[in-house]
């Protein structure tokens, strides 16, 4: 006999609500405890996983085997190429284990809740509980409500009653210990399960090797990481997090989207860790950068109730009907200048560059990039959403649709559709200097002052030139005015 934990984005020991459960039920059954992982590539295909958040998933992986077997407990994983075999495969092997209860933790998003639901009705009809437990928000979806009953759509409010919620419910931070020591008797049982090798990467998302050896350096793996991660941000940089946080040059944030996108590290464990160092027991109280950095690791909870609560965010439609009928312009030239970082604009360049080399973009030129693509270019907005899943390293659905909805105006956020971004102003604002532009944009490192921020309208155009940096792709007065008066159209407001 055997008690089963399925990880999939929960790839830690700590704090892993389902699998702390299922060593308890191991324990208690005096039986070991098992776990599995199974390596879906149509998965990585639907979701469009980009290849280095698939490499870090894979080395992740491999330093959680190594976490566990410390503590006698195995990591079986398989590649299942049908994801659609998913569900039996899983009641194939809690079979062949003797598994009578299988854990997992809950995802939100539509496939994965109805794979979950699958799983829990196939399960009981041969004798397996499956059960499928919330763990990855902070406060479960559901919970917070408006005072009329309904689901927040805006953050403010949410935010508050996610705070008293908490304040009222302390032990919704109370953290969960790693799996207690498997019986000694696990290894010799399970043996070939503990000589597991973790695959490689399906071959349309294998890095090549110079990629390897540059996003590897960048972002080592393992709960161990992240923990030090979230230590040296705490005992570092989070008091000055509300003063630097919007400024890319500064090494101002933790970093740490990667490991809550893998689950290496949950979010709760953060909350309570900066808790720990904060002055004052409440989270909207104290040390002024510590409330603003859980304010916003609280936006990661937020996303994932919105898409909880309405799933068809999930199928590619605008949380705001009636911005489904803008006319977009879909003029591919443009769009690949923007993927590509050569729109002409430096801090929308910068980011997208940073994000190519890195997998990783800054969240203010996020905003600023995603705004330029949906406002100024008046590209459908989804298309950038696609790309930076397939783009980044910590490609997250909830984040990352919540991210473009609100620099596109067809999400949850309140403001209206006129809200359009300056990319030169933006640029002026937030890398005033110009250090963020320089290091991505080798080609205006020469550039002194000003000129930096916009090279062809404030007098560098000839070394601008000279370097092969483009010219503005668009005019940005001409299209702010497009972008307003297409908005207007979609909305039927004429
Ligand atoms: P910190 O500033 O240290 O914040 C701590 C944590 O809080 C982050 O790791 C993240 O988990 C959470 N957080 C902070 N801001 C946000 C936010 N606006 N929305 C949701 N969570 C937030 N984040 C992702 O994790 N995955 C995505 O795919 C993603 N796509 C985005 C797309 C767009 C267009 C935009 C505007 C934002 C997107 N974000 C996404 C949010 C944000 O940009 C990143 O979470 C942040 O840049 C990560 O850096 P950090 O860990 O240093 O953040």
């Amino acid at each position: 006999k055997s008690v089963v934990h399925w990880f999939k984005q929960d790839l830690r020991t700590k704090d892993n609500t389902a699998l702390h459960k299922a060593s308890e039920k191991a324990k208690r059954d005096g039986v070991p405890l098992i776990g599995l992982y199974l390596v879906s590539p149509q998965d990585f295909e639907a979701h469009l996983t980009s290849r280095v958040r698939v490499d870090f998933i894979l080395r992740t992986l491999q330093v959680l085997q190594e976490d566990l077997a410390q503590l006698d407990i195995p990591l079986y994983v398989e590649t299942v190429e049908k994801r659609k075999k998913i569900p039996s495969r899983i009641l194939e092997l809690c079979k062949r284990w003797e598994a009578n209860h299988l854990y997992a933790n809950m995802e939100y998003e539509v496939d994965e809740l109805r794979r979950e639901a699958l799983l829990v009705r196939k399960g009981a009809e041969i004798g397996i509980s499956v059960n499928v437990l919330h763990d990855t928000c902070i406060v479960e979806p559901g919970r917070l409500k408006t005072g009329v009953g309904n689901q927040f759509s805006v953050y403010s409010p949410w935010y508050r009653a996610f705070v008293a919620f908490l304040h009222s419910h302390p032990n919704h931070l109370k953290i969960h210990p790693a799996p207690s020591q498997n019986p000694g008797f696990t290894r010799t049982k399970f043996k070939p399960l503990f000589e597991m090798a973790i695959p490689d990467a399906p071959i349309s998302k294998a890095l090549n090797d110079e990629e390897k050896h540059r996003y590897r350096a960048l972002w080592p793996v393992g709960e161990q990481e992240a923990c030090e991660r979230l230590a040296k941000f705490l005992t570092k940089r989070v008091n000055n997090y509300k003063d630097k946080r919007n400024l890319p040059a500064e090494d101002g944030t933790s970093m740490l989207s990667v490991h809550f996108a893998s689950g290496s590290i949950s979010a709760r464990t953060a909350i309570a860790a900066a808790q720990e160092v904060n002055s004052s027991p409440k989270l909207d109280a104290g040390i002024q950068g510590i409330m603003t950095w859980i304010s916003e690791v609280a936006w990661r909870d937020f996303y994932k109730h919105v898409l909880a609560h309405w799933p068809f965010v999930c199928m590619n439609k605008c949380f705001k009907p009636e911005y489904t009928n803008i006319r977009w312009e879909y003029n591919d030239d443009q769009f690949e200048a923007w993927k590509a970082g050569r729109t002409g604009y430096p801090l929308v360049d910068a980011g997208m560059r940073q994000a190519l080399a890195t997998g990783y973009m800054h969240n203010r030129v996020r905003m600023v990039v995603a705004s330029f693509l949906a406002k100024d270019l008046l590209v459908d907005w989804r298309l950038g959403e696609q790309y930076f899943m397939e783009l980044l390293i910590d490609g997250d659905f909830a984040s990352n649709n919540g991210g473009w909805g609100f620099s596109s105006s067809a999400g949850v956020d309140p403001q209206p559709y006129f809200r359009v971004f300056n990319p030169t102003l933006q640029s002026e604002k937030f890398d005033p200097e110009g250090h963020y532009i320089r290091k991505w944009v080798p080609e205006l490192k020469e550039i002194k002052g000003k000129a930096i921020h916009d090279p062809y309208g404030k007098g560098a155009s000839i070394t601008a030139k000279r370097n092969g940096y483009p010219e503005p792709i668009v005019e940005h007065k001409f299209a702010r005015n497009r972008a307003l008066s297409r908005y207007k159209e979609g909305l039927g407001r004429d």
